[in-house]
């Protein structure tokens, strides 16, 4: 997925760019994350003036996850709003500062792909869960508690009251 600003600046109108991108080695870090869907790019691309180009659009994926409480399988859908500025610059390390949210580049072809990536990164699930009370597995025996209670004593005792406990005992 690439544009290239010279060709934009001679181009009328806005560019389509429509593609299926393999992310999976995004994720690969991710033991949530058992599989990850081409990720479908649809980006419009527009030429500013002044070497500047305004890509913008939306990008989809699905993933399949377990979820994090009882490690059932799930799936995701993932919608993420795409917008970034570049701007072409022989010298682009040196102009390249935070405070403006413009991406500089030093070659006349630029590659999408990363700038994708790195939007997907970002906005991939911290931890799912299959439902918001997924009451998840019993740490001591492991029964998946939606199903069914187990009976095990899972009152987690502060360490600190355990000892006052202790002492009103005695
Ligand atoms: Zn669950
Ligand atoms: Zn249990």
């Amino acid at each position: 997925m690439h544009f290239q600003f010279r060709k934009m600046a001679s181009t009328d109108g806005p560019v389509e760019l429509h593609e299926a991108l393999d992310v999976r080695h995004v994720a690969k870090d991710r033991k949530d994350i058992t599989r990850i869907s081409p990720l479908q790019a649809d980006l419009k691309a527009v030429y500013l003036g002044d070497n500047e180009v305004h890509v913008q659009g939306n990008l989809s994926t699905e993933l399949d996850m377990t979820c994090s409480r009882c490690l059932k399988p799930l799936k995701k859908q993932i919608g993420i709003g795409f917008e970034e500025r570049f701007k072409y610059s022989e010298n682009a390390e040196d102009v390249q500062n935070e405070e403006d949210d413009i991406r500089y580049i030093a070659e006349d072809d630029v590659d999408l792909v990363p700038f994708i990536e790195e939007d997907l990164l970002l906005n991939l699930p911290f931890a799912a869960i299959c439902k918001d009370d997924c009451k998840g597995l019993c740490p001591t025996c492991g029964t998946d508690l939606n199903e069914r209670e187990c009976g095990c004593d899972r009152e987690v005792v502060d360490p600190r009251l355990a000892a006052l406990k202790d002492f009103f005992k005695q």
